[in-house]
């Protein structure tokens, strides 16, 4: 008989460490809430038909959060066979919460003690057996990350889902419980005995989706009321608030006796928290520590594979091989040129930078895993929230390093509509690893490899970030208090190397398939485009149609410093991928051809590109427009097509006016005269700042406090 069984737990608890260890599979283990929005199934290791279902973190089966709503919804109506309720022991009574709440759904129920290392080596000790007695359902320590206690955690959940003896809900105490007796009786034949206790609570604290679906009388509407409403007022407090502290009452008397803590000795992750947690040094810490990942994967290990792999695998040793292969069968010229000159080259141009990717992502990986992220998200929520801006915006951009595709779907988790708006239209502003080879094209070729490009391409992006935050939020569209953000901070720990190199993996396979498909199909495009005129003969690129179409938008960034035609048709191919833009540049500039002296197209852009012009074609790339694939998933995160048309036009106007303003300025600073691009470059800025500093709406609420 299929079974089913639902994995429900807080963020971070090792929900999706403990769903792989058990299934096999590879889902992304994040350090963050919300990497998990939708939930994951999958099949139990041995077993087909047992599956699991890798549910949302979540604090509480309320219906605030996008992600209580899916983990609600499903188990309340897919009636899973056994709920394993998955807790952090390390910090068990904040973890318990949910716990109290999924007894009361009238399911079996399987405690698991997660983060018992972390435990053990703190000196703690957890009395299982005990605990389970008091809560009456099986509680079972586990190491997810070990892989420690899982068998024993899949058969009691097994036999658990089998025996379909859900535990006893908690009884809580005094006016509440008397209050909860009496709705429990004015239900009593409306709902399911099961689920009798939970709509209880959940009338009790006003909950509107239960209220609506539990058919009660005007009369016992009416006694509902007065009974809540008694109860308020006597014990002076709101029904909510009222629930929450009978359960943290009764978690202390289950676990009371149950846990032994170490004295005394703080553990080593306060120890470290102390440092980077700071007020001070955290942000220092922070910058410091992503210089380092960009300044190691794009400027050093990884251009130092990357270069070989340019210069000599796509440069030299491939195209003369498939050349000489392709004459030697006495291929056609055209097909030839097909294949090396548009093909190989614009697929070499972006698969030379996997290196560097893999370079990156494996840092990236190192951080994540190792808790440090999540402590960024804590740390910025401080900085976010001076600006008004709520700090779990910055997860979707913690995310969007990989794609911005999840990291705009990721927005999700925030609640209030204008934050997660702005989330979506900002948060393809951080680079994406597709746009990592333009970084480090524009580092290699014009600024000599240069520590500080790769790392301030990311500075830029955080900065975009929070200035259009601050410029947005002063508007009407986006005015509001930020909420604050709440979260648990995962001990420290060595990332293992296996999860470390699966999520590394993951992240470039991706890419690599994008290179195998769209760059392919873009490359052949592009090779077309640029090889014959509009009478379809083969003539030199400077006559072809790209050159024609590229000439009619090319005069629009005349003034940001690259009017040229290439630069103007590979920003119109980036939309198509990002990793176009390198591709189209490499067939543009013949790199096949020109590979034999060695210069290849870094010689080329040098002689198209002043340094100025390309820093802003570099910042221009990072904050137009994303790709199809990202505005596709900002139309599903808005739903709605205006609202997607707004957010690419203030990228692409932020893009062009930052782009504008550093080639003017510097220009002008570097010693370039005093011209008409100048002058409209500070009335630019002016009005920038302008927008920046004005003093903020005020919303009526805020008008009403002060
Ligand atoms: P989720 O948000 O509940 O899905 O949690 P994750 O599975 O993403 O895990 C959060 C963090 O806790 C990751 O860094 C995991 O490596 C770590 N983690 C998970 N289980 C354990 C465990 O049993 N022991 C330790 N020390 N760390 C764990
Ligand atoms: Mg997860």
């Amino acid at each position: 008989m299929p079974i089913t069984l639902a994995l429900a737990g807080n963020p971070n608890c090792g929900k999706t460490t403990l769903f792989n260890a058990l299934t096999g599979s590879t889902q992304h283990v994040g350090n963050w809430p919300g990497v998990t929005v939708e939930k994951k199934e999958g099949s139990l290791k041995g077993k087909r038909d047992v599956t699991l279902v890798d549910l949302p973190g979540i604090y509480s089966l309320s219906p605030y959060s996008p992600e209580e709503r899916v983990s609600r919804t499903f188990l309340l109506n897919n009636n899973a066979g056994a709920v394993i309720s998955i807790v952090d022991a390390s910090n068990l009574e904040r973890n318990l919460l949910l716990t109290t709440q999924l007894l009361e759904l009238g399911i079996p129920i399987v405690v698991a003690l997660n983060m018992m290392d972390v435990v053990e080596k703190n000196g703690g000790h957890i009395d299982a057996a005990a605990l389970s007695r008091r809560i009456g359902c099986p509680v079972v320590p586990i190491s997810a990350l070990k892989g420690k206690g899982l068998k024993e955690l899949g058969d009691t959940a097994l036999s658990a889902a089998k025996g379909g003896i859900a535990p006893p809900p908690l009884a809580f105490d005094g006016e509440v419980e008397t209050a909860l007796q009496t709705i429990q009786g004015l239900i009593h034949g409306l709902v399911a005995p099961a689920r009798e206790r939970w709509v209880a609570i959940k009338l009790f604290e006003r909950d509107e989706d239960i209220l609506s679906q539990t058919a009660l009388d005007p009369q016992q509407r009416e006694v509902l009321a007065n009974t809540i409403a008694a109860c308020e007022s006597s014990l002076d407090d709101d029904a909510v608030s009222l629930i929450t502290d009978q359960r943290y009452r009764a978690i202390a008397h289950l676990t009371e006796g149950c846990i032994a803590r170490a004295q005394g000795r703080p553990s080593i992750s306060d120890s470290i928290d102390k440092v980077v947690t700071n007020r001070y040094l955290a942000l220092p810490i922070f910058a410091v520590i992503m210089f380092l990942v960009y300044f190691l994967s794009v400027t050093t290990i990884g251009s130092m594979a990357t270069d070989w792999v340019n210069d000599s695998l796509f440069g030299e040793f491939l195209p003369g091989a498939l050349t000489g292969w392709l004459e030697s069968i006495h291929c056609a010229d055209w097909l030839i040129s097909l294949l090396v000159d548009g093909i190989l080259a614009g697929i070499g141009a972006v698969l030379g930078f996997l290196p560097q990717m893999l370079v990156l992502f494996f840092l990236l990986a190192v951080l994540e895993d190792s808790g440090y992220m999540a402590r960024i998200a804590f740390i910025l929520d401080r900085l976010f929230r001076r600006f008004g801006l709520s700090g779990k915006s910055f997860i979707p951009m913690l995310i969007g390093t990989g794609c911005g595709v999840p990291g705009i779907m990721a927005s999700r988790t925030i609640e209030s509509p204008a934050d997660r708006r702005m989330t979506v239209m900002t948060t393809t502003f951080i680079p994406c690893s597709a746009k990592l080879p333009i970084i480090a094209l524009i580092a290699g070729a014009l600024f000599g490899g240069a520590w500080w490009v790769a790392p301030s391409a990311y500075f830029v992006g955080i900065a975009a970030i929070i200035l259009s935050g601050i410029l947005l939020k002063k508007t009407k569209l986006f005015a509001g208090e930020a909420a604050p953000f709440v979260m648990e901070l995962p001990a420290y720990h060595l990332p293992g190397l296996k999860g470390v190199l699966v999520h590394m993996w993951e992240r470039g396979k991706s890419f690599v398939k994008k290179a195998g498909t769209i760059i392919f199909l873009a490359s052949g495009l592009v090779w077309l485009l640029s090889s014959f005129n509009w009478r379809f003969e083969m003539v030199e690129e400077t006559q072809s149609m790209l050159a024609d179409i590229g000439g009619v938008i090319a005069p629009l960034f005349a003034p940001l410093g690259f009017g040229d035609w290439r630069a103007a048709v590979a920003m119109v191919t980036g939309l198509v991928a990002k990793e176009n833009v390198v591709s189209t540049f490499g067939i543009l500039y013949g790199f096949a051809e020109v590979a034999e002296d060695g210069a290849e197209i870094w010689a080329n852009l040098q002689a198209a590109f002043s340094p100025l012009a390309a820093y802003g074609f570099l910042v221009f790339n990072l904050l137009c427009a994303p790709c199809f694939a990202a505005i596709g998933a900002m139309k599903r995160e808005f739903g709605s097509a205006r609202w997607t048309l707004f957010a690419v036009g203030y990228q692409t106007g932020l893009a062009y006016t930052t782009s504008f303003c550093i080639y003017q300025l510097g220009t002008w600073i570097s010693g370039g005269g005093f011209g008409l691009g100048t002058a409209a470059s500070l009335v630019v800025l002016a009005g920038f700042l302008y927008l920046l500093l004005r003093p903020a709406r005020r919303t009526p609420q805020s008008l009403a406090t002060t």
